[in-house]
C-alpha cells in the first residue's frame, strides 16, 4: 500500500514525479503530494488523487530532485494535513513514508515535550522532525540516528534543503527500489512508478539504505558499512502497465482489461509447464526433486483475502489429486498463534505482489522454525518470490486494479500445476494426469467462452445491485467459490455479501432469505448437484430470489432463477471457470451503481502495512 516516488537528475522532478505517482495510485489514493528540492524545499500536498493534487501546484515549481507519495491512511485522516511529504518545523526535511511507527505516541509525546509542535496525526511526521533534529553532519548520518529511534516497519525516502543533491532511502519491511537511467535516477515502492523510463532497478533488502544522486547510488547498513546490492535488468515490457489512472488505451477501468486478459494470462501461466506425455507438469522453479516431493505429508497455505480463498480452492486441488492433507488459513492470522511447524509439510505462500506484508512475515516465521516454503507469485523478485526456498511464478502480467481477478485466476492454475505434480509422484495415474493435463489445455478457451455471456452477466448484475444484502452458497469446491464471489462484490460495490457452505443455510442464515435478499448459488455438475438443488427450493420456497451459476447439463426443473452458464471441464478444475462470471457480476454492478471500479474506497492494491 501507499506509492512512493523520486527523482534526481537532469529534468524538473515536479511532472515526473506526479506522472509516476499516477502510476502507484492503485496502491493508496486518499491523498498525494511531492517535495520538490531547488533554491529551496517546496511542498505540495492534498486530500483526494493524485489529479487533486497535479491541480494545485504551483506555477513555479523549480527543481530537479523530489520525492512523492500516495497515502493509505493508517493514522489520521485524508487530509491537507496528513498528506505526505511531512516536514520538520524549519522546512529543511521532507519524508515520505510507508508503513507504520508502531512507537509514534511515544516519540510524538518526546517530541511535544522539547517544545516541537507536530502538524499532523500521523506516525510519520516524528521522521521528519528526528532527522532535522540529529547533530550527525552527513543526510545518510541523520537518517540512521532517526531510525535507531524508530520502531515499526517502513520504506521511506527524504530530501533535504541542506543536501540538495541526493535522497536517501530507506527499507524495513516495505517495499523500494531503485531505478538506474542515464544520468539520472528514481526511486519507487513499485516497479510500475518507473519502467517507463528504466528497466535497470535494484530492490533493496530490509535493513539497508541507498543514497541516490543523478550518477548513481551506494547502498549501506544502519551502521553505514557499505553492502554490495547492484542494479540488474528486469525482464518487463513496460507498455503492459497501460495508461495509469484512466485505465488502459480504449479508457475502460482496469479491473475491466484484466478480466479480458484471462485466457492470455492463463496461457503464459501454464506455458512450458505441460508435459502430455507423462500426464504431469514441470515446475523448475519449485527446487524440489520427485523424493522430497513424495516426502511431504501434509500442505499448508497461506495468504490474505482472495489469495486465501484461491488458496481454499487449492487446498482441495492438492487433497483430491495428491491425496495429501492440505488446508489454508488467512496468512495474518498463522503467525500469530505459534504455529507448529513440521519437517514434512510443504507451505505455500500466495501472493500477487509478492509484497503482503502478512504473507512475507508468516514466510520468514516458516523459515526461522526451518519449515519448507514455496511461493505463488506474480511479481518477479518481489520479497516473498526472494524470501522463499522456491516457487511458481504466475505470469499473469502486471495487475493493477485493486480488485484481482487474472491473478486469481493463474493462482489456481499454479495450484493445479503443483497438485498434478505432487499427485504424480503419488498415486496420480498417467491417465488421469493427462485428463487434466488436457483439462488445464481447454482453460484459456472456455474463460473466452465465459467472457461472451458478458451482457446476459450484465443484465443480471444491474438487478442485484439495487440490493443491499446478498447471499452466495457453494458447497465443498464451490464454497471457496462463493467466498471469492461476495468478496468481490464487497470490495467494489460496498454491498454487504456474505458467503456461506449452502449445506449451512438451515443452520441459520436462512433467517434472512426474503424478497429482498438474492442469492447466487454455485450448483455445479457434480456429486452434489441433487444437493444443492434442494437448497435451491428451500430459499425459492421463502421469496429468496435466486441467481444460479451453473453448467448447461444441470436441470434446475421448475425452479424461477436467473441462470448463468458456464462451459463443463474436469470436476477438479470447474472452480475457477465458476469463478469468473462472479467478476463480471461483481464488476457491471459497481458500474450500475456509479462507482470507481478501479479504486474502491478504504482499499488499496498490495497490503504492504500489518
Ligand atoms: N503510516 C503512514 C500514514 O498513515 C503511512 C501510510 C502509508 O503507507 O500510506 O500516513
Amino acid at each position: 500500500m501507499c506509492g512512493i516516488v523520486g527523482y534526481v537528475g537532469a529534468q524538473q522532478a515536479a511532472p515526473l514525479l506526479v506522472e509516476g505517482l499516477t502510476r502507484l495510485e492503485h496502491r493508496g489514493y486518499d491523498s498525494a503530494g511531492i517535495a520538490v528540492v531547488g533554491s529551496r524545499l517546496q511542498v505540495t500536498k492534498k486530500a483526494g488523487r493524485v489529479r487533486d493534487l497535479a491541480a494545485a501546484l504551483p506555477k513555479r515549481l523549480a527543481g530537479k530532485v523530489g520525492i512523492g507519495h500516495t497515502r493509505w491512511a493508517t493514522h489520521g485522516p485524508a487530509t491537507d494535513a496528513n498528506a505526505h511529504p511531512h516536514t520538520d518545523t524549519a522546512g529543511q526535511v521532507a519524508v515520505v513514508h510507508n508503513g507504520i511507527v508502531d512507537n509514534a505516541a511515544a516519540l510524538r509525546a518526546r517530541l511535544a515535550a522539547d517544545g516541537v509542535e507536530l502538524v499532523s496525526d500521523t506516525d510519520t511526521e516524528v521522521f521528519a522532525h528526528l532527522v532535522a533534529r540529529s547533530g550527525a553532519d552527513t543526510l545518510e548520518g541523520k537518517v540512521v540516528e532517526a531510525l535507531a529511534q524508530v520502531e515499526g516497519t517502513y520504506g521511506l525516502a527524504v530530501v533535504h534543503a541542506g543536501f540538495p543533491d541526493r535522497i536517501v532511502v530507506a527499507r524495513h519491511g516495505s517495499p523500494l527500489i531503485v531505478g538506474v537511467g542515464d544520468r539520472e535516477m528514481f526511486v519507487a515502492s513499485d516497479l510500475a512508478a518507473l519502467v517507463r523510463h528504466t528497466t535497470t532497478v535494484a530492490h533493496l533488502d530490509d535493513g539497508e539504505l541507498a543514497t541516490v544522486t543523478a550518477t548513481g547510488f551506494t547502498t549501506f547498513r544502519h551502521d553505514l558499512s557499505r553492502t554490495a546490492t547492484q542494479a540488474s535488468e528486469v525482464d518487463i515490457d513496460p507498455s503492459v502497465y497501460g495508461q495509469g489512472e484512466h485505465g488502459d488505451v480504449s479508457g475502460a477501468p482496469r479491473m475491466y482489461t484484466e478480466i479480458l486478459e484471462q485466457p492470455a494470462s492463463v496461457e503464459r501461466t501454464l506455458r512450458g509447464r505441460l508435459d502430455e506425455r507423462f500426464g504431469t507438469t514441470h515446475l523448475g522453479g519449485l527446487n524440489l526433486d520427485p523424493r522430497e516431493l513424495r516426502a511431504f505429508r501434509r500442505v499448508k497455505i497461506l495468504g490474505c483475502g482472495s489469495a486465501y480463498y484461491v488458496g481454499e480452492m487449492g487446498a482441495s486441488l492438492i487433497e483430491e489429486l495428491a491425496r495429501v492433507p492440505a488446508d489454508a488459513e488467512p496468512a495474518s492470522e498463522f503467525r500469530y498463534r505459534n504455529p507448529i511447524i513440521e519437517p514434512d509439510t510443504l507451505y505455500v505462500a500466495v501472493s500477487q505482489s509478492g509484497e503482503t506484508v502478512d504473507t512475507l512475515l508468516a514466510v520468514e516465521e516458516i523459515k526461522r522454525k526451518g519449515g519448507r516454503v514455496v511461493g505463488l507469485v506474480n511479481v518477479v523478485g518481489s520479497a516473498i518470490a526472494r524470501a522463499t526456498d522456491g516457487g511458481i511464478y504466475l505470469h499473469a502480467g502486471p495487475e493493477i486494479a485493486v480488485a484481482s481477478t487474472k491473478a486469481l485466476t493463474t493462482m489456481f492454475v499454479g495450484f493445479a500445476l503443483l497438485a498434478i505434480q505432487l499427485g504424480r509422484v503419488r498415486d496420480l495415474s498417467v491417465a488421469d494426469g493427462k485428463r487434466l493435463v488436457t483439462g488445464l489445455q481447454r482453460l484459456p478457451g472456455q474463460i473466452g467462452e465465459i467472457l461472451k455471456t458478458e451482457d446476459d452477466v450484465a443484465a443480471i448484475a444491474q438487478d442485484l445491485a439495487q440490493a443491499e444484502s446478498l447471499f452466495f452458497v457453494g458447497r465443498v469446491r464451490g464454497y471457496p467459490v462463493a467466498r471469492e464471489g461476495a468478496q468481490k462484490l464487497k470490495e467494489i460495490t460496498y454491498r454487504h455479501a456474505e458467503a456461506y457452505p449452502t449445506s449451512e443455510l438451515k443452520h441459520g442464515p436462512l433467517a434472512l432469505i426474503s424478497p429482498q435478499v438474492p442469492t447466487v448459488a454455485i450448483v455445479p455438475d457434480d456429486e452434489l448437484t441433487d444437493r444443492n438443488v434442494a437448497a435451491l427450493h428451500e430459499i425459492a420456497a421463502r421469496g429468496g430470489p435466486l441467481v444460479v451459476v451453473t453448467h448447461p447439463e444441470v436441470d434446475l426443473g421448475t425452479l424461477d432463477v436467473r441462470r448463468i452458464e458456464v462451459p463443463r471441464n474436469e470436476t477438479e478444475l470447474d472452480p475457477i471457470l465458476l469463478t469468473v462470471p462472479l467478476q463480471l457480476l461483481a464488476y457491471h454492478a459497481s458500474l450500475a451503481l456509479g462507482l470507481d471500479v478501479d479504486k474502491p474506497r478504504n482499499l488499496a492494491k498490495s497490503v504492504t502495512v500489518e
